[in-house]
């Protein structure tokens, strides 16, 4: 019979299918989007156009980037238009 060696991340994996994800904000892109990290298996969440939660792929990080950028320009409009 072969012994079986669990890693710590396949524990990490095991916790999180049965009690879900740790979620901790990583990032802030806008007032509503936000980019999570599992403290348990360090997966990576971001929430997406239409409010749900999705895997953060590269292409949402693409998109998230282009996201902030403009939140940042609108925010300094704002401020100057404020002033
Ligand atoms: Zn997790």
């Amino acid at each position: 019979m072969k012994k079986l060696t669990p890693t710590l991340f396949s524990f990490a994996k095991v916790y999180c299918n049965l009690f879900g994800h740790k979620l901790r904000v990583s990032k802030n892109i806008t007032n509503h989007v936000h980019e999570y990290t599992c403290k348990k298996c360090g997966m990576e969440m971001t929430d997406t156009a239409d409010g749900l939660l999705a895997r953060l792929t590269p292409r949402f990080k693409e998109t998230n980037r282009y996201l902030a950028k403009i939140h940042e320009k609108r925010k300094r409009v704002f401020f100057a238009k404020a002033s």
